[in-house]
């Protein structure tokens, strides 16, 4: 297993739409090579999801781990490390909700994002069963961050207004309200 090196937004892989990822495929070496390797960046960088367009691979895979269920959106459901292959996202409550978003691929910056905050996922896990979630709240975002990747999108392109992007000092220093604690740092 290896760290594999994030790309930066630039990179065209994270403006393509990924392909689905080979279902015969599920649970092969390249397979597990592959979620082992997005295990171990995930955790060199810091991160709470990663897609695998981030590595520079063009599947529809995501991997999310929530450890530490206080962010500065207060307790959120801990997720352990989990994979997501070919997953749909459907809306069942459109109305939004807003969080600042960071991304791995866009370092040091953060940005206000409103959306839905009720939606159901399906998706096939590790073992290539199909599965069904709703998600609300902050998850509902983290999922829909994560999910965008494999659809050529990052958070950057949903910013409700170009003011309210902002590098972290900045953001820390003027838009972090002073109720809440230490941000978490929601990369992903
Ligand atoms: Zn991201």
């Amino acid at each position: 297993m290896a760290v594999r090196n994030v790309v930066r937004m630039g990179h065209p892989t994270l403006r393509q739409v990924a392909e689905p990822y080979p279902i015969g495929e599920i649970g092969s070496a390249d397979f597990l090579e592959l979620v082992g390797d997005m295990r171990e960046t995930l955790h060199a960088y810091g991160g709470i999801g990663l897609a695998a367009p981030q590595i520079d691979v063009g599947y529809q895979l995501a991997v999310i781990e929530i450890e530490n269920a206080m962010t500065r959106y207060g307790e959120v459901e801990t997720i352990p490390f989990s994979v997501f292959i070919n997953p749909v996202v459907t809306v069942i409550s459109p109305d939004p909700a807003g969080y600042w978003e960071g991304c791995l691929s866009v370092p040091g910056m953060m940005g206000f994002v409103e959306r839905p905050q009720h939606i159901e996922i399906s998706y096939l896990d590790e073992s290539g069963l199909a599965c069904k979630r709703q998600l609300t709240g902050f998850l509902a975002t983290v999922f829909q961050h994560e999910f965008d990747h494999l659809q050529g999108r990052l958070y950057v392109d949903r910013l409700k207004d170009p003011s309210l992007f902002a590098f972290e000092d900045e953001y820390r220093a003027y838009h972090l309200t002073e109720d809440v604690s230490e941000p978490a740092r929601n990369n992903e």
